[in-house]
């Protein structure tokens, strides 16, 4: 950024005295069949020149599309050590021994006069880009559907206009983030932020996206006015578009029969089933993989740099603990199904007689709990199933709709042509 800000400072020849502030606005999209990265940057001055501004390209990957993973493994790391640098260095701005304009960041170069040289505290930062684009940039991928990036409302409250939520700051979303740790995402928080040096203020709204979902959707509806009062429209079209109408309604109310459902007193000793089941399964497997070490080390007559009798003797103590820690954080969606077999555990000679008793009830309670929550999962399923078919019936629609409009476009532009 400094080599082609000086150069464009130079093509002016303005006085670095002059300028006032510089700031920068960074962004990333997808096009074509490329991520590009690159920034706007804007200068404005303090003797009444007109402000400048440049653009200039930071990076670009080919690709057919974008996610974080790709990003994160090809230019991250390099563009948040510039950006950083760019965030938390002075910018000088100064004159040469040649009199020409040179830009650098951090300490104040000696050699130059004080009448020669401005020094900025900081380079202004902005970031844009679509919404996926921020979701990936604040650790939280494809959630963007689900969570406002900026306050903590969620997709339910969205359509609620007289709802209003707290704000996020950059520290929450780390300490969300450092709770999450890589586990199952909190708030739509994933992971840690790419760059908690821009403050989240900063991170401007993406009006043209949302200008172009607010414009196509205001375009459909007028379209859609026109054809029912004003055209006699197909029929099937309007049958269509009532049934959309429905299929809508009736998901907001499956949807809320469901949480109800898992909410309610059926729903809860389910979900406390489940994961009783899951930590013995996950117990059981464990030990499994304890007993096999054990076991290949005494086959191969290799001493063992484990003590094989203290490792079992720690499982003990490991069957032992509470189950009902695991139950906590887990959601509605989690949809996690248990798989059908359980973990079976070789009986080993080695072993007490008391954790033999152990592996036998984990097993049993296992099973129990799988034979009670039976029927539960079969009332859960009626629920779940309801909202499925719906969401396909809905789709559909949805599609059918589609097509009506762009047969009714085409045939738009041929009439259009003709006359
Ligand atoms: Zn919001």
């Amino acid at each position: 950024m400094t080599s082609q800000l000086s150069r464009h400072l130079q093509s002016r020849q303005v006085h670095p005295s002059t300028v006032k502030r510089v700031t920068t606005v960074w962004g990333g999209d997808h096009g074509g069949d490329a991520f590009q990265f690159g920034a706007t940057v804007k200068v404005h001055f303090n003797d009444g020149t007109e402000p400048f501004e440049f653009e200039m390209s930071a990076c670009e990957i080919v690709c057919r599309t974008d996610c974080a993973e790709l990003l994160e493994k090809t230019i991250v790391d390099g563009l948040t050590l510039g950006l950083e640098k760019i965030a938390e260095s002075k910018l000088n701005i100064f004159l040469d021994e040649e009199k020409k304009i040179q830009c650098s960041y951090g300490e104040k170069p000696v050699t130059i006069q004080d009448e020669n040289i401005k020094i900025l505290n900081k380079v202004f930062m902005y970031l844009t880009g679509d919404l996926a684009f921020f979701a990936m940039a604040l650790g939280r991928e494809s959630m963007s559907g689900h969570w406002c990036f900026l306050c903590k409302m969620c997709r339910s409250l969205f359509s609620k206009l007289d709802q209003h939520a707290e704000m996020w700051t950059m520290a929450e979303l780390l300490k969300v983030a450092d709770e999450v740790n890589g586990g199952k995402a909190k708030f739509g928080v994933k992971k840690k932020a790419w760059w908690p040096f821009i403050p989240l203020e900063n991170y401007m709204i993406p009006l043209l996206h949302v200008l172009i979902g607010l414009g196509n959707d205001l375009l459909d509806s007028f379209l859609d006015w026109v054809n029912e009062e004003l055209e006699c429209l197909d029929n099937q079209e309007i049958l269509t578009k009532r049934a959309i109408r429905t299929a809508e309604h009736k998901i907001i109310d499956a949807t809320a029969e469901r949480d109800a459902w898992l909410g309610s007193a059926a729903g809860k000793k389910l979900k406390s089933l489940e994961g009783m089941v899951r930590y013995r399964k996950n117990k059981l497997r464990e030990l499994g993989a304890i007993v096999k070490s054990v076991q290949d080390a005494r086959q191969s007559g290799i001493d063992s740099p484990l003590d094989t009798n203290e490792m079992l003797q720690d499982f003990e103590h490991f069957v032992d603990c509470d189950f009902d820690d695991d139950l906590n954080g887990m959601s509605a969606d989690d949809e996690e199904p248990m798989d059908g077999s359980l973990f079976t555990v070789e009986i080993d000679p080695s072993m007490s007689d008391d954790l033999k008793a152990k592996i036998v009830s984990c097993h049993e309670e296992a099973k129990a709990a799988e034979r009670e929550s039976a029927a539960l999962l079969e009332a859960k399923k009626i629920h779940t199933d309801r909202l499925k078919k719906t969401r396909a019936f809905l789709a559909d629609m949805k599609g059918a709709m589609k097509g009506f409009r762009s047969v009714r476009k085409n045939q738009l532009k041929a009439s259009s042509q003709s006359s």
